[in-house]
C-alpha cells in the first residue's frame, strides 16, 4: 500500500500533466472531447472553505478542538482546493467549464439555475430542486410539473430523502416519482454516505441505512420505466449497488462527491469494482460541484489517469454514458 506522500506525489504529477494539457488547449476547448458533469449545484457563491480532496483519514472527535461543520477531516494537504472570492464563483466555474469543454446538469430553484444558464449558454442542462431552500419543505408537485412541461427542466433532483431519514420507496413521496415516470424525466437520488460525522454533527435525521441502494427496489417495481441516477453510486455499499444494477437496467450511477471525498485508493477500488462487474456503460462522471472551481479539473483527472480504465471506458464515463441516460441527441464521442 503506498504511503500517504507517495499517493499524493502520484496524484500531483497526474494533476500537473492534465493541467498542462488543458492549458495548451485553453483557447481551443471545443476541440477537447466533451465532458458531461451530471451533478452540479446552482450556488451563487462558494459553499464552505478550502478543502482537502481525497482525505486519507477521517479523524476521531477530539474534545479539545472545535468540531468542524463537516466532521473531522484533515485540513492540511496538497493539493488543496480553494473557494472563489465573493461574487466570482459562477464566473470561475463557467470559465473552467469552457476551458475543459464541460456541459453540466445544474440543480437548483428556477431563479438560481437561470443565472447559470445565462452565464454559460449551451453548457447547462437544467435540473430542479426537490425541497424549498428556505425551510426544507417539499416543492408543490404542480410547480415541478411546470418546471418540466413549460420551463425546460430535464432532471428531477437532488432528491435527498436520506437526510430526512426517509427511504426513496416511502409512499409519502411516490407522487413525485409517478410524475417523473409519466413525463419520462430522469430522477437523481442521493444514496450513500453524506460525509464525516453527518448524523452526529449537523443532520441528526440522516441515516446511513437509508442510502442502501436496495431501498430503491420497491420504487422501481412500482415505476418500471423510471430512469434513476443513483447519486454517489451508493458508496460504500458496493454489493447492494451491484445487485440493484444487475436487476434494473434503467439504473445508472454517478461518481460525484465520492470521487473526491474518500481516500484515493478506496475511490479507485470502488469505481474499478463497478466497471469490472460489467457496468462500465452505466457509470457517469459528476463532481457535486458546490464551492471550488478547480474541483472539475481535479475530478476529471482522476478518471483520465485511472490505469484500470481503457481509453474507451474513460470516454464512456466522462461523456457517452450520461449522453445515453439523458437521451441527448448526440453521436458517440
Ligand atoms: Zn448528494
Amino acid at each position: 500500500m503506498p504511503s500517504h506522500s507517495q499517493k499524493c506525489a502520484a496524484l500531483c504529477v497526474a494533476l500537473f500533466a492534465f493541467g498542462a494539457a488543458a492549458v495548451r488547449a485553453q483557447n481551443t476547448s471545443d476541440k477537447l472531447p466533451p465532458i458531461l458533469d451530471v451533478h452540479v449545484h446552482a450556488m451563487d457563491e462558494s459553499f464552505g472553505d478550502s478543502m482537502c480532496p481525497n482525505t486519507p483519514k477521517f479523524l476521531a472527535s477530539d474534545p479539545d478542538t472545535k468540531e468542524a461543520p463537516f466532521g473531522w477531516i484533515q485540513d492540511e494537504c496538497s493539493p488543496k482546493l480553494y473557494p472563489s472570492a465573493k461574487g466570482e464563483y459562477i464566473n470561475d466555474v463557467v470559465a473552467e467549464m469552457q476551458r475543459l469543454n464541460v456541459t453540466a446538469v445544474v440543480f437548483g430553484d428556477p431563479k438560481s439555475v437561470q443565472k447559470w444558464r445565462d452565464a454559460a449558454p449551451g453548457r447547462v442542462i437544467p435540473g430542479t430542486s426537490f425541497s424549498e431552500a428556505m425551510d426544507g419543505s417539499r416543492l408543490p408537485i404542480d410547480e415541478l410539473r411546470k418546471d418540466f412541461t413549460q420551463d425546460g427542466f430535464k432532471v428531477m433532483g437532488e432528491i435527498g430523502l436520506q437526510y430526512e431519514g426517509i427511504s426513496p420507496s416511502d409512499p409519502s413521496v411516490d407522487k413525485y416519482f409517478a410524475l417523473a415516470e409519466q413525463l419520462d424525466i430522469p430522477v437523481a437520488i442521493h444514496m450513500g454516505t453524506g460525509g464525516s460525522g453527518r448524523a452526529n454533527i449537523n443532520s441528526p435525521n440522516f441515516r446511513g441505512s437509508m442510502g442502501n441502494p436496495l431501498l430503491l427496489e420497491d420504487l422501481l417495481a412500482r415505476h418500471p420505466k423510471l430512469r434513476v441516477q443513483v447519486m454517489h453510486a451508493g458508496y460504500p455499499m458496493i454489493e447492494e449497488m451491484l445487485t440493484l444494477l444487475q436487476a434494473n437496467s434503467h439504473v445508472y450511477v454517478d461518481v460525484a462527491g465520492l470521487i473526491w471525498s474518500y481516500p484515493l485508493i478506496e475511490v479507485n477500488r470502488y469505481i474499478r469494482r463497478l466497471v469490472e462487474a460489467g457496468f462500465e456503460d452505466r457509470v457517469m462522471f459528476g463532481t457535486d460541484q458546490m464551492g471550488w472551481p478547480k474541483l472539475m479539473a481535479y475530478s476529471i483527472s482522476l478518471i483520465q489517469n485511472a490505469d484500470y480504465l481503457t481509453p474507451e471506458q474513460k470516454r464512456d464515463i466522462l461523456y457517452n454514458n450520461a449522453a445515453r441516460f439523458l437521451r441527448l441527441d448526440t453521436a458517440r464521442k
